[in-house]
């Protein structure tokens, strides 16, 4: 049911009505998280063109991942405004670049690259250099931003302020970069970030491509414009062609993606770009309860205060602070456990009560700095029988069993073409991995079936839903979904990265293993890394409409192995909440304290584990870690990459 312009508007309060009924552009969204940034652009959008300003197909909407290009689709299309082009960058672009490629270049378009590390590899032995795994996932890391920050090879050597690699020099991590791009040219390969490179180049050389790309596109909006790249900003540039139909919007205190070349001074700076510029500000939270809101001022108004004791402090944006229009819920829990294990179960149990007390378990989730840590509480939740999910399920029909599941569904409706669903979707996918009973171990058996498993309860809702619903329609309806990308939700709790759960909210949020080395994360040395540290912990806490709690375990195993001290973000938060600081005496009580423990000077950069041996603390890494101290870092990486090309 479509709304009234009027009707649009009514639902929205006075500054994001400004907003919303600001229908020409430059304008600026400056708001903290929760404050209805993303409804406020949704409905500017929806007004604009049930009152017929816009045309919608004449406006491009630019979203952060592809889950938050199909809400926004939805939302759109049931206030009256469908047709509307609403993607990520990368989407936006990739369709661009299909399209102009035989008029712009000529021939077909390259095969994506998914993973730059083979072509390095190679790339390295044609340059004779000694290279392990590790360091061709840092360089892949490094080439990546070198392109987003619209750096060649030559360019990277000429800039002063880059990042450092742990086994290259710059020199030869350059011709590493020019041999890679050299080797992807003689394949007739593109990775993902040429995409963006390459529309940019086509729209900058070619006036018939631009011309045409700025006639289908008159109005802009981005979404978390604060984590914009400067290759995503070159291409937007590109795209408005020196006019100013552009609407952003954006938080710098959410700058989580800086490693991936992002840059809140556009957000900062967009009133200098665009004199004309309106700013709306946004300060009344709607998404969560006073109780969260006051932590999440509390953790940003800290490192206000330590700017002024810091010497030459990086830039940190004024924090606007958040009012929560919500009634008073519980106290947030912030606990300490004794290990990893001890910590996830208690999660598992709190989560289960909730449940118990009517929160649905798709209005829960744990969150966690690495994706390793996933693992811990996957056990846990199993073990307590409660069904989770975890975040990237949206490329379901990309997974191996998924595929294999729907040939085999078609194999059968064409012997079998009347069968009726439900039972027919249980008896052919037991033969693949599907059970009643859910498995109790965790990891890829756990995954591949609740693969299964969402197909099984898709069967039966369609099946209550259609009458006379066969086998061959439920195969039409999979073909269906898996061209839309339109997977089945899980019924479970949420399990996902912080940097994951960007824009997103549920009732319950679990921040787990905030302990030092995870949170912050060791790697990030300098203050500039500290600083995003503390904006990722920001999202996390305002992902909460009520329930919050932050947990950490003082050892990583049973027995007290691996000792680990609760994260420094937690001390002011600690003083917030009347709760006094844990004594040395309780900390000591998880096991029995290492003889080597005074002599600690480091935490395993992987997994947080404090390091006790000589050796151990050169490599900064622990025995049980095999992974590098970037793997964490590649791995956010590789989750983002995830996000972005699932449309
Ligand atoms: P983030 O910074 O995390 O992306 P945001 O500023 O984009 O947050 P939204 O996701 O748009 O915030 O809104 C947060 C929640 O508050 C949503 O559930 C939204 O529906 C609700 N909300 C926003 N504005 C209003 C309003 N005027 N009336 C009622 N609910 C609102
Ligand atoms: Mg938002």
């Amino acid at each position: 049911m479509s709304s009234s312009p009027e009707e649009i508007l009514a639902g929205l309060d006075d500054e994001q009505r400004e907003a919303a009924s600001t229908l020409s552009g430059p304008l600026c969204i400056l708001a903290g998280a929760g404050t209805g940034k993303t409804r406020a652009i949704t409905h500017r959008i929806a007004y604009g063109v049930q009152s017929g300003v816009y045309d919608p197909h004449r406006l491009l909407a630019v979203t952060f991942t592809a889950r938050a290009a199909a809400e926004m689709r939805s939302r759109l299309t049931s206030l009256g405004a469908p047709g509307v082009q609403a993607r990520t960058f990368h989407a936006a672009a990739l369709r661009q670049l299909q399209y102009f490629w035989p008029v712009a270049i000529g021939g077909t378009i390259p095969q994506i690259l998914d993973h730059k590390v083979r072509i390095l590899a190679e790339a390295a032995k044609r340059l004779r250099l000694s290279t392990d795994r590790a360091s061709l996932r840092d360089a892949a890391s490094q080439i990546e931003w070198s392109k987003v920050t619209n750096l060649t090879p030559e360019g990277y050597l000429e800039t002063p302020d880059k990042p450092e690699l742990t086994d290259l020099d710059h020199q030869s991590f350059a011709r590493l970069y020019q041999a890679y791009e050299d080797l992807k040219h003689d394949r007739h390969l593109i990775d993902f970030e040429d995409v963006l490179l390459l529309t940019a180049g086509i729209l900058e050389d070619d006036e018939r491509v631009a011309a045409q790309v700025r006639q289908q596109y008159r109005h802009f909006v981005v979404d978390e414009y604060q984590d914009v790249s400067p290759l995503q900003q070159r291409l937007l540039e590109l795209w408005l062609g020196g006019r100013e139909e552009l609407c952003v919007v954006g938080d710098a205190a959410q700058t989580i993606y800086s490693f991936t070349g992002a840059k809140p001074d556009y957000l900062l700076n967009f009133r200098a770009r665009h004199p004309q510029a309106k700013v709306v500000k946004l300060i009344r939270d709607y998404r969560s309860t006073p109780e969260v809101v006051s932590l999440a001022n509390v953790l940003l108004g800290d490192r206000t205060r330590e700017q002024a004791r810091l010497k030459n402090p990086p830039v940190w944006p004024e924090p606007l602070e958040l009012i929560s229009q919500r009634e008073h819920g519980p106290a947030p829990e912030l606990t300490q456990h004794n290990d990893d294990d001890a910590e996830a179960g208690w999660i598992a149990t709190r989560i289960a009560e909730l449940a118990q007390e009517g929160v649905p378990l798709s209005e829960m989730a744990v969150l966690y700095r690495t994706n390793g840590q996933s693992q811990t509480f996957e056990q846990a939740l199993s073990q307590a029988g409660i069904s989770y999910q975890l975040r990237g399920s949206e490329r379901f029909f990309s997974r191996a069993e998924v595929r294999e599941a729907m040939a085999a569904l078609r194999t059968s409706s064409l012997v079998d073409d009347d069968e009726s669903v439900g039972e027919g979707v249980r008896a052919v996918l037991s033969s693949h991995g599907w059970s009643a009973q859910a498995p109790t171990t965790t990891g890829a058996v756990r995954e591949r079936w609740e693969s299964l498993a969402a197909l099984v309860a898709l069967a039966d809702q369609l099946a209550a839903e259609r009458e006379g619903f066969t086998l061959r329609d439920f195969v039409a309806e999979l073909q269906e979904r898996s061209a839309a990308q339109h997977a089945p939700t899980v019924e479970g709790v949420t399990l996902a990265s912080l940097h994951s759960a960007k824009g997103l909210e549920w009732d319950a949020v679990f921040l787990a293993g905030l302990c030092e080395g995870l949170m912050p994360i060791s790697f990030a040395q300098d203050q500039r890394a500290i600083d995003e540290e503390r904006r990722l912990l920001y999202v996390g806490i305002t992902r909460a409409r009520k329930y919050l709690s932050l947990s950490s375990a003082v050892a990583r195993h049973a027995g007290g192995r691996g000792k680990r001290t609760p994260s420094r973000f937690l001390k002011p938060l600690r003083r917030q909440l009347g709760l006094e600081e844990p004594t040395r005496k309780i900390l000591a009580s998880s096991g029995r304290p290492s003889p080597n423990a005074r002599k600690r000077t480091a935490v395993c950069a992987t997994c947080g584990e404090v390091l006790t041996s000589g050796a151990e603390i050169k490599r900064r890494r622990c025995a049980e870690c095999p992974a590098r101290y970037d793997e964490a870092l590649f791995e956010a990486l590789r989750q983002w990459r995830l996000e972005y090309s699932k449309e």
